[in-house]
């Protein structure tokens, strides 16, 4: 069994041993589980959002709550990002496919338990949350690409430098590059970049998904229609 801690906090899985804080939310070692506590104390959610994907998350929230998603495809089912918690009983996929660093969970549990593959773009690799999670990684991408013939990778950076989003069909899995129905109100995500890098690559990203004539976005803790989330994030870039 591998060591590897869960934070509370923001959901960020810590292979090794428990940090001083968390490297990813800042917050201190008492907010840290392990993933075996985790597994006990959490379990995994299924909401239906269409014939073809399913939400994942974790019950009851924890950390930032990030929802990842399940994509049937005509050659097996592909993740886009991974759930904070492992849950062995639960689906498994055939392929995990990141958007970025952010939200791998604890895909290295699932990968471990069902040989899936998983994809990621290179540029992710390199920051120290991530190197960890290094041998469980089977793909690592330099740009777009295709996941199992149905799902659409493209890298638009911006958030982070490897930020892909994914398509499939009218659908669009952007993440958390822009941050709609928070507290605080909507917002870019600056989190790890400047606002003139996110400006850029929401601008590409509206661009693709008019061309492609997407109805629904998938993002980082909630779907919406496309109109209204391009109308709502057309405003932040004004
Ligand atoms: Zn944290
Ligand atoms: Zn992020």
């Amino acid at each position: 069994m591998v060591n590897q801690y869960v934070c509370k906090v923001c959901g960020y899985n810590i292979i090794g041993s428990i940090p001083h804080k968390c490297p990813f939310c800042g917050c201190n070692r008492s907010h840290f589980i392990t993933a075996t506590e985790c597994s006990d104390l959490y379990c995994l959610t299924e909401k239906r959002i269409s014939k073809k994907i399913l939400m994942l998350k974790t019950k009851p929230k924890l950390g930032l709550s990030h929802a990842a998603y399940a994509v049937e495809t005509l050659n097996g089912e592909v993740w886009v990002d991974c759930p904070a918690c492992f849950e062995n009983n639960t689906r498994m996929p055939k392929a995990i496919c990141f958007t970025h660093h952010h939200f791998m969970g604890a895909c290295n549990l699932y990968q471990r338990e069902s040989c899936c593959e998983v994809y990621i773009q290179e540029e992710e690799l390199q920051f120290s949350i991530a190197k960890p999670f290094l041998p469980t990684i089977t793909h690592v991408m330099t740009g777009n690409f295709w996941a199992y013939c149905e799902l659409q990778a493209l890298r638009i950076a911006g958030h982070t430098p490897g930020f892909t989003v994914f398509f499939l069909d009218d659908v669009c899995f952007c993440c958390d590059i822009v941050l709609l129905d928070n507290k605080k109100g909507d917002s870019l995500n600056t989190f790890s970049s400047s606002k003139e890098e996110v400006v850029e690559a929401v601008k590409h990203l509206i661009f693709e998904c008019d061309n492609r004539g997407v109805n629904l976005i998938c993002a980082y803790n909630s779907t919406f229609d496309y109109h209204e989330w391009r109308e709502r994030t057309q405003r932040l870039l004004d």
